[in-house]
């Protein structure tokens, strides 16, 4: 198999450069589309951006400029003789010879006569339209080389087609070889019907790995009957400190039935960021332990990890029950006295993040697996899960609120419950965007909200792990501090070891903190109860997606909460953040607003993250590519590629 190294041209750099992009075969290569098209088409010299050819009448000349490098010409266009200039670009110096036709991007200035180029493009534009790809970059990469080494390998014996041959007829599909060409090199402006082609093929062989589950799932669906003991179970629920919702009442219901069924459970558990998932969850697990069984939860942070274990052993605590908690940060030691504890069975409950689905870990009987944030999670891990123990039932959590036809077709493997109801006696969060300027008011109120004994998270808006965001958190420490000089301020960002992390939260979660200067990295799942303000720096530079989770960290209990978004700029996701507080119906939002959408967030997830599809957009693909690959896995046999790729991929026999 032909490697990048092998491609003329690429060295090892380039290797490394074409890796930074995740582009790490020959396919990858050919699968990295371009994210739009510049369309060239020649316009007169005053427009607003001005797209020229003409002819080079002078010699370029080089001076420095405001301290720049600016390249001068004179070129003459059809309509008249004008002067460009170009900043940092003394290379082009040598292509731009008398006589030659070339193409000039930018904007003109009447008075002086100068063009300022933006861009400048070694060919005649002929009153031709030029479209050209413009792909991510990453510094010493840019777009023609990426173009360039994409083209050099656009040849048959390259592509792989899966797609079987009697579905391209069907859909008159153009060859694969064609559409990549046409999507790297467009010669017109629609390009349809080769876009569709290779939309197909993603979504055809994601919904050949769903529906191949679901019907492995349907086969193989022999399980334990679970024996749960529903009185035991139900004065645990009427113990609780707070009545469960009606939603929360039917997923028990429903969970307990699979539980019960020979059939082996696979059911996915949607609801909202704070509707509640976590107590069902723990009715499910205390279920298994009376009826003698252990239990794993499988989150995807640390930090959600330790809030669950405590949250868990506090509500468990009058019941005898050994809770175990296993994340990646323990000793060595440590790990091998708790995996001696699941083994022997001791433990009753497992708690932790990806660690609990180690090889090394043996489990003494479980009986029913757990993850919590799903979404974070790809298909294939949900496997390895599934594969642990014998024959656990399996019960994933998620609070990404995807439309329900969404949901059945893409995560068509699982049952799906969805809990709509929030806990009764929740208020509404207030949420203001502000701007930057009022910081004032905001002060205040968060002054108010502390000595209501309430507490506080700030956001800072830089992303988790970038350089600066220790220098960030740092900066808004520091105001803050100044501001609040009696108060008790926390940091966390992701830099942090898991160890200072944990004391962090704990010290928040006990009070001892009273504003917790933090990045992203509490967007999922935390939980404190007493934390009644959010205030998001920057919050302009977040989706919806995760305005929604953060936001969802206050209003917990039911005090007044408020959201805060500070802004210097207008922007229309802002003000809907204002207005609208169930994700359902920001989800909605989201999608009119971006005309497409990444399905609020799901997109980030391992197996949803597509090359070119886009699940709601290209919706009437997806309901193609699931009906044409169930009549495929009809005769599998008779498709030796795709069952080839089933086989590697979900371990399908
Ligand atoms: P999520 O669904 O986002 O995981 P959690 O399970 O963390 O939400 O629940 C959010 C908060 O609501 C927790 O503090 C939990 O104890 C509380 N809670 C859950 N169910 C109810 C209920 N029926 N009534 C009141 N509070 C509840
Ligand atoms: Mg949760």
């Amino acid at each position: 198999m032909k490697q990048l190294k092998d491609i003329k041209g690429v060295g090892p750099k380039t290797v490394d450069l074409l890796n930074k992009l995740n582009i790490f075969n020959i396919s990858d290569l050919l699968d990295y589309y371009p994210y739009r098209y510049d369309v060239l088409k020649q316009t007169s010299l005053y427009e607003e951006t001005v797209i020229i050819s003409g002819i080079i009448e002078t010699n370029p000349t080089i001076n420095f400029f405001k301290r720049m490098n600016r390249l001068s010409f004179k070129l003459n266009t059809n309509e008249k003789l004008i002067n460009v200039v170009i900043y940092n670009r003394v290379f082009l110096k040598n292509n731009l010879n008398i006589g030659k036709t070339i193409t000039v991007i930018g904007k003109y200035d009447e008075v002086k006569n100068i063009l300022t180029a933006s861009d400048i493009k070694l060919f005649d534009l002929e009153g031709n339209t030029i479209i050209e790809p413009v792909y991510h970059l990453t510094k010493g990469l840019n777009n023609k080389t990426i173009n360039k080494i994409i083209n050099q390998e656009l040849i048959e014996e390259n592509i792989i087609d899966y797609i079987p041959n009697e579905y391209i007829n069907k859909y008159n599909f153009p060859s694969k070889l064609n559409s990549l060409k046409q999507i790297h090199n467009p010669t017109k402006i629609n390009i349809n019907k080769y876009l569709d082609r290779c939309k197909y093929e993603e979504l055809f062989l994601f919904m050949l790995k769903i529906n191949a589950l679901k019907r492995r799932n349907n086969e193989l669906n022999i399980g334990y009957e679970r024996n749960i003991k529903i009185d035991k179970v139900n004065s645990f629920i009427d113990e609780l400190p707070f009545e469960l919702t009606i939603d929360q009442k039917e997923a028990i219901k429903v969970i307990i039935n699979d539980l019960n069924s020979s059939k082996r459970m696979n059911r996915l558990l949607e609801g909202d960021v704070g509707s509640g998932k976590t107590i069902v969850a723990i009715i499910a697990m205390y279920s298994l332990y009376l009826s003698g069984y252990q239990s794993a939860l499988m989150v995807p942070t640390e930090v959600l990890a330790k809030q669950h274990f405590n949250n868990i052993t506090n509500l468990l605590k009058n019941y005898n029950i050994n809770i175990e908690l296993l994340v990646g940060s323990m000793t060595k030691k440590q790990k091998e006295e708790s995996y001696e504890r699941i083994k022997d069975g001791t433990s009753n409950i497992i708690i932790g993040t990806h660690a609990i689905i180690q090889d090394e870990i043996e489990y003494n009987n479980l009986g029913l697996v757990i993850t919590d944030e799903q979404h974070r999670f790809g298909v294939n891990q949900r496997n390895n899960l599934r594969n642990k123990g014998n024959l656990p039932d399996v019960l994933y959590m998620s609070a990404t609120p995807i439309p329900r036809t969404y949901a059945l077709t893409i995560y068509g493997d699982m049952d799906i419950s969805i809990i709509n109801t929030m806990p009764s006696g929740r208020k509404k969060i207030i949420t203001k965007v502000v701007d930057n300027k009022d910081i004032k008011k905001v002060l205040f109120k968060i002054k108010e909200e502390l000595d209501n004994n309430h507490q506080v998270y700030i956001i800072s808006p830089l992303i988790e792990d970038s350089e600066d965001e220790q220098e960030d958190i740092k900066k808004l420490e520091h105001k803050f501090k100044l501001a609040f000089k009696d108060k008790n301020i926390g940091i966390l960002h992701g830099k942090m070891k898991p160890k200072e992390k944990d004391k962090i939260m704990d010290d928040y979660l006990n009070q001892k903190i009273d504003i917790l200067i933090s990045t992203t990295v509490i967007e999922v799942g935390v939980d404190v109860k007493n934390a009644t303000m959010i205030v998001i720096f920057d919050a302009y530079k977040f989706g919806l997606a995760t305005l929604h989770q953060l936001r969802g960290r206050v209003g917990r209990n039911d005090f007044q909460s408020y959201c805060i978004l500070m802004t210097n700029k207008d922007s229309e996701r802002l003000n809907i953040m204002e207005t609208v507080s169930d994700g359902f119906t920001l989800a909605q939002e989201d999608l009119k607003l971006r005309g497409s959408g990444d399905l609020f967030g799901i997109r980030q997830s391992g197996d949803m993250s597509f090359k070119i599809a886009n699940l709601t957009k290209d919706y009437d693909l997806v309901l193609k590519a699931k009906d044409d690959t169930n009549k495929i896995l009809d005769n599998i046999d008779d498709y030796k590629l795709l069952k080839n790729i089933l086989k590697e991929n979900i371990n399908m026999d």
